[in-house]
């Protein structure tokens, strides 16, 4: 519910930036996976496969420089209430494309030349806020593989409802209000030391907010970093 003189209320009670509850994360999922990462904020579930680093086929393909990261982002057609088709699409495509970018500046891939690392994203429940999940599930897989990371990454969406900043959209929100005059969702991707490695915007937003949105997307990649870090730990235990 919007009102101009209230500002926004969340229909779930939340503060504008509480994330969703319950987050989980939980490492070592896939046995047959060389590493593997569930990750869930709310009603979104994301798991994630590492296979790899193995040679790239075909030959053409490989980079004598560096490994590649291929990242496969899949929203399974059950994950959401109506059915949804099954196989790569263009919004799969693409946020396929862009968890490669958000995961690659923290890849030390120079030390598997002609490699490729593959990564299976699988979003089971869909509930908004999945290429995030999708991320946070992918860094996690990626150290619980062993791939020479110099960060972590943590992942989170933002989103403007009229003039209003609000953390984390649940599928209601995002449905609800996003395309709305004056409303976005601004998914931002984090490393612990605070390095933006992705960040998408299609909608309008001044200078001022931008910067307020990135302060908010900080501050919960950090709590969102340390349930990343405490699921690696126990895996190790
Ligand atoms: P994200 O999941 O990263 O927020 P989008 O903004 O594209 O990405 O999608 C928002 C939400 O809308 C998804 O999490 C999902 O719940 C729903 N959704 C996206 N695509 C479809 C689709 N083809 N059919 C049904 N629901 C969809």
């Amino acid at each position: 519910m919007t009102t101009k003189e209230k500002g926004y209320v969340r229909e779930d009670g939340r503060k504008n930036n509480e994330l969703r509850s319950p987050i989980k994360a939980e490492v070592g999922i896939i046995p047959n996976a060389d590493g593997s990462a569930m990750f869930q904020i709310g009603k979104t579930i994301a798991l994630a496969a590492v296979y790899g680093p193995k040679k790239m086929h075909p030959q053409h393909s490989q980079d004598p420089e560096k490994g590649t990261l291929r990242c496969t982002y899949n929203m399974n057609s059950f994950s959401v209430e109506e059915r949804i088709r099954p196989g790569p699409s263009r919004r799969s495509t693409e946020i396929s494309k862009i968890t490669e970018w958000a995961l690659e500046p923290v890849l030390m891939l120079d030390k598997f030349p002609n490699m490729v690392v593959d990564v299976h994203i699988n979003i089971i429940q869909a509930d908004a806020g999945t290429r995030c999940a999708g991320i946070n599930a992918a860094a996690m897989a990626l150290a619980h593989a062993g791939i020479p990371m110099k960060d972590m990454v943590s992942s989170i969406s933002v989103g403007k409802i009229d003039k209003t900043l609000v953390l984390d959209l649940d599928k209601y929100e995002d449905s609800e209000f996003k395309d709305g005059e004056g409303s976005t969702d601004i998914p931002v991707s984090i490393t612990h030391a605070g390095e933006i490695t992705h960040l998408q915007l299609d909608g309008k937003i001044s200078k001022e907010q931008l910067m307020e949105v990135i302060e908010m997307a900080k501050e919960a990649c950090g709590k969102i970093y340390e349930i990343q870090k405490k699921a690696l730990k126990e895996a190790i235990k």
